[in-house]
Order: C-alpha cells, then structure tokens, then sequence
C-alpha cells in the first residue's frame, strides 16, 4: 500500500519549491520573540543521500536542487534561493553534494530553544529512520516523532499551547483520496485553530483531484476569513510522449504548486522574485512558468 518513498524523489524541483517556501515562512516566524510549534504531517525519513541507490536510480535530484548548484555558477540567486542553498550545503562538507535533508531537518535547524517540532511518519522503515536520524540531534523533546497517520493525529494537537504554528501537510498523493484527505484536514483545522499557518503541497498533474485541491483549499480559507497564498512551478509539459519504438512515456512530475493559509506578509514578494529564476534554471521545455496567486 505504502509504496512511495521520498529518497527517489529527494531534491528534484519540488522539494526545491517546497523547501525554499518552507524556509520563507520559519525565518518569518522566527523574529518573533513567541514560541511557536511546528507540524509536519508526512515527514519522510528526514536526511537523504543524493549519491545512494535511491538517488541514483530516479536521478530528479539532477533535475532539481543539483541542477541549480551547477547553474548558479554564473547567476546571483535572490535571497530566499541563496537561503535555500546555504541550508542545504549545511548538511555537507564544502563542495560535496551528498546529502539532502527533508522537511523535518530544515525545520529543525531554524527552532529555537522554546519551539517544538511533530513529524508524523506512518511508513515503519522512514519511521525507523527518521527516529534515528533525529536521535543523532540529541534535542530531547523538542522533537516528536509519531508513528501514526499524520491527517488524524495532527487533530489532538490544534490548537498548541503556543498558539503559534505551522502545519506542513507533504502527502506522497499515491492513494487518490490524499486529495480529499488534505482537504478534510484543513477544513477541520480551521474549526480547531484558525490563526495557524498551513502550507500544503500538491502535484500539478492530469486528474481532476489534482486541480480540486487547490480550490477547495482557496475556497475554505476565503470561508475562514483568511488569507492565502498558491505558489505554482512547472518545468515542462504534462502531455504523454512517445518513444521510438511508440511506446507512451510517462513525462514524470511536470510541476507543482504550494498552497499556504495565512502566509506571513513578505512570502509573496519572495517568491514573486525567486520563481522566475527557479523556472530559468531548472526548466526542462518551453513549457516552464510559475504563478503567484493570493486572496483574502
Ligand atoms: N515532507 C517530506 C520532506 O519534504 O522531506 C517528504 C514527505 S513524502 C512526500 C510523504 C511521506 O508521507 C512518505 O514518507 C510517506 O511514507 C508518508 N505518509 C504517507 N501517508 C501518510 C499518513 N497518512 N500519515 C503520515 N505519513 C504518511
């Protein structure tokens, strides 16, 4: 049933989409004085080889956040990209691009002493793993990790004591009521906590659960009274190919989007800069493009 696993997927555009909005919104969070709580409610495995087996066989990380380090070369990235980039390199020794940390280790690094952080992880082997590779951090109790489905469990939490949080709803989308899933979530999360921050990323892909999400997610913030923000990045066609032999090729993820309720005020203009160069680096066809919407 759990068939997906990010470690072929780690550092391909999406991550790169999603990593650098993850990163606007914590340093946002972060000049406040106040707590705040982070959830991750699909959290992987937490740290990924780009030069292990897993990499290597999908090789997107190619396509994604190695392609940037060999283009950047000769192009300023803007500051969000260039935080992006300096928090990846973090995780490795000058000049090597072997590891790629996930979602629960980019948020980690910018908590503070009195935030905390909840991953949940239903996938036994990520789960093994990502315990031991948060372990290694030796933080205590600052990080939680559940073994439990993150849609369900994130529920008993809303809302935190801090009264401040981010919720990052990161689903593989491999079984087609994740859609509705995510959907379901915020809607109940928002009865629960309607101050909160909640970023969801979705595959821009043919079928129509792919095209409801966002708006129903647009539909239930503007019900919340509550701003949103929906960030695409596409780096080619999604149209079938044919190969020599005329056998259909599946193109792969053509593009992705971010979907974020109560956004902190400076992430459209970040990202309103960023994208563009995001598609010049890391398009694959004429097809490539980026969008900026926001409401409420
Ligand atoms: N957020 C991670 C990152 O950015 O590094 C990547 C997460 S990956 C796209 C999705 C993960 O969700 C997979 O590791 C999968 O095993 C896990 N998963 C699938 N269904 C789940 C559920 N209902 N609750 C919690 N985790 C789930």
């Amino acid at each position: 049933m759990f068939s997906y696993r990010h470690a072929f997927h780690a550092g391909n555009h999406a991550d790169v989409l999603k990593h650098t909005t993850l990163l606007a919104i914590l340093r946002h969070m972060a000049l406040k004085d106040t707590a705040f709580t982070v959830f991750d409610t699909h959290a992987g495995a937490g740290l990924y080889r780009l030069d292990g087996d897993y990499a290597s066989t999908s090789g997107e990380a190619g396509q994604g956040y190695l392609r940037l380090i060999e283009k950047l070369a000769d192009i300023t990235p803007t500051p969000a990209l260039q935080d992006y980039l300096d928090m990846v390199a973090s995780f490795n020794t000058t000049g090597s691009h072997k590891v790629y940390p996930g979602s629960p280790f980019i948020i980690q690094r910018l908590l503070r002493d009195r935030d905390k952080l909840k991953l949940f992880e239903i996938h036994p082997t990520d789960t093994k793993t990502l315990e031991a590779n948060i372990a290694q951090l030796d933080v205590g109790r600052q990080v939680a990790v559940l073994r439990e489905d993150g849609f369900e469990g994130i529920k008993k939490f809303l809302p935190p004591p801090s009264r401040r949080a981010l919720v990052l709803c990161d689903p593989s989308y491999e079984i087609k009521t994740d859609y509705s899933r995510v959907a379901d979530m915020v809607a109940d999360a928002l009865t629960r906590f309607v101050t909160g921050t909640y970023a969801v990323w979705y595959p821009i892909i043919p079928r129509p659960e792919a095209h409801q999400l966002p708006r129903r997610l647009k539909t239930l913030a503007n019900q919340a009274g509550k701003p949103w923000l929906n960030a695409t990045f596409t780096v080619k066609s999604s149209k079938l190919l044919t190969d020599d032999a005329g056998d259909v090729v599946r193109p792969g993820l053509p593009a992705s989007g971010m979907f974020v309720i109560n956004p902190p005020h400076t992430l459209k203009a970040s990202l309103q800069q960023t994208l563009p160069l995001m598609v010049a680096l890391l398009k694959q066809d004429a097809n490539a493009a980026f969008s900026v919407e926001s409401g409420g």
